[in-house]
């Protein structure tokens, strides 16, 4: 069986005590599971309020979950309010995702100003999921994990056929030099196996369903063939 990479995402969502909640509540649910860590790699993108906690809880948990930010300044330190550097998050995260539909949507983050973060997220250390709408968006160098997110497909239920699924999998693995590539867009337990089957794609990114704990153990179990 193939190697797995799952990054959950939890946008705008959780208070401190709600995800020191879902930490105790993953861990409950993936040892009732018997979950095979070995067969992949989870990762879950929280925002910058919750990242250390949620980075010390599944620590105290022995649970091997890595965490990511949600997004990273395209500047460096200085007088940027409200922003949050790469080598900020680099105290308490590994990973970044760069360019979410959300981001690129809400908040006007184009191919150039993503490129710009990407560089800062690299130079601080981080590693970079980065969400791309379809096969023809530039993904910058160096980035090593895309997620493949069609915009229609994001919170509505509707997903991607698995089969053009892999095949835009594909096609972002021939011009780039990413070496994972995920599908993004309403994966749940129930589908999650339809798309970690393809040959090309290497995990997914859920977003509602990584909100509740036991929804996204389920998910993860069912991700590497647990009953
Ligand atoms: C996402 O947050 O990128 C996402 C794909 O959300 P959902 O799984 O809820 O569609």
């Amino acid at each position: 069986m193939k190697h797995v990479f799952i990054a959950g995402n939890w946008k705008s969502n959780k208070t401190i005590a709600e995800s020191i909640a879902w930490v105790a509540q993953l861990k409950e649910q993936c040892a009732s599971l018997q979950v095979k860590w070995d067969a992949v790699t989870v990762v879950v993108c929280v925002p910058y309020t919750v990242l250390l906690t949620v980075k010390e809880e599944l620590r105290a948990a022995s649970l091997p979950v890595a965490v990511a930010a949600q997004d990273v300044s395209e500047f460096g330190e200085g007088a940027y309010t409200g922003e949050v550097t790469g080598k900020m998050i680099k105290e308490a995260a590994d990973w970044v995702v760069i360019g979410h539909s959300e981001r690129r949507k809400y908040f006007g983050e184009t191919d150039e100003i993503l490129k710009k973060k990407t560089e800062k997220a690299r130079s601080a250390g981080l590693k970079v999921i980065y969400c791309v709408p379809d096969g023809l968006a530039p993904v910058p160098d160096g980035v090593e994990v895309v997620a493949y997110e069609p915009v229609w497909a994001i919170g509505t239920g509707k997903t991607d056929s698995p089969q053009n699924a892999n095949a835009v999998v594909s096609t972002i693995k021939s011009k780039t030099r990413a070496s994972i590539v995920m599908y993004g867009g309403s994966v749940t337990p129930e589908n999650v196996a339809t798309f970690v089957d393809k040959p090309a794609i290497d995990g997914v990114l859920p977003g509602g369903a990584s909100l509740i704990a036991e929804t996204y153990a389920h998910l993860i179990a069912a991700a590497v063939g647990n009953p």
